[in-house]
């Protein structure tokens, strides 16, 4: 039964950790050049090499074991060709993987790969699996589309999950029509953190970040989306993209 998560108590009741292929392929590297040449790369606190899985809206989308640290600008232009379009059609960036919530683009700008400036943003490293947004992307559909992968894949084992993703989905693709009421906001948010930090695994916080970071930073498109469906002119997939072409 969790929690405790293994990280807490795992084995004889002690903090375990669980590693992932990531971490054991460099195990050798480390033991042959040191732990302190590895902890030399990044800064205090984030120091190591990360793989970086960039997907999206870059030129060259790629994986790429870089330092922990570096700028996230740093890496999306050195290693991915940079945004489609040039920086200034950056929307947003989803740093570390689907879960995490997302940043704008005027943070992207500033933001370091490590835990600590992407916590401090209210995000996460997470995986490191990047997912870059332009400005032609229906960003509250996008999160629409997050939210019916995590209805998915939840397993049904503990309420909040089981019926917290699918309620979030569907009131997730009205609110990306507009047909949603306007008070329904909150009430997601609501229902969000009721589900955030009460499953058994991870998976309940990972359906509720990626809304939460949506609606930090995008509320107005969703507010604007609601009233002008009210207002006779709901809102067309692809007009965006249209214009930004
Ligand atoms: S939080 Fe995890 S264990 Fe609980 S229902 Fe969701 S997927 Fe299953």
């Amino acid at each position: 039964l969790k929690p405790p998560f293994p990280a807490g108590a795992g084995i004889y009741g002690c903090p375990t950790t669980i590693n992932n292929v990531e971490s054991i392929s460099v195990i050798g590297t480390i033991l042959r050049r040191g732990a302190e040449w590895f902890a030399g790369f990044g800064r205090p606190n984030n120091t190591g090499t990360k793989l970086m899985a960039i997907s999206g809206h870059v030129n060259k989308p790629c994986v790429v074991e870089e330092a922990m640290s570096i700028p996230l600008r740093q890496l999306l232009e050195d290693h991915c060709g940079g945004i489609r379009g040039g920086w200034g059609n950056l929307k947003a960036v989803i740093p570390g993987g689907s879960s995490v919530r997302m940043i704008p683009a005027h943070e992207a700008e500033t933001a370091l790969m490590d835990f600590d400036s992407l916590s401090a943003l209210k995000s996460g490293l997470g995986t490191a699996a990047v997912i870059v947004m332009d400005q032609s992307t229906d960003i509250v559909k996008a999160v629409a589309r997050l939210s019916y992968f995590y209805k998915h894949e939840s397993c049904g084992q503990c309420t909040p999950c089981r019926e917290g993703t699918g309620w979030m989905w569907r009131v997730m693709e009205r609110m990306a029509t507009g047909e949603a009421e306007m008070r329904e906001i909150d009430m997601l948010l609501d229902v969000a953190s009721q589900v955030e930090g009460h499953t058994i695994c991870g998976l309940g916080d990972a359906a509720a970040w990626p809304i939460q970071g949506l609606f930090r930073h995008f509320r107005h498109e969703v507010e604007e989306r609601i009233t002008n469906y009210r207002a006779g002119k709901p809102f067309v997939q692809g007009a965006t993209l249209q214009a930004a072409e």
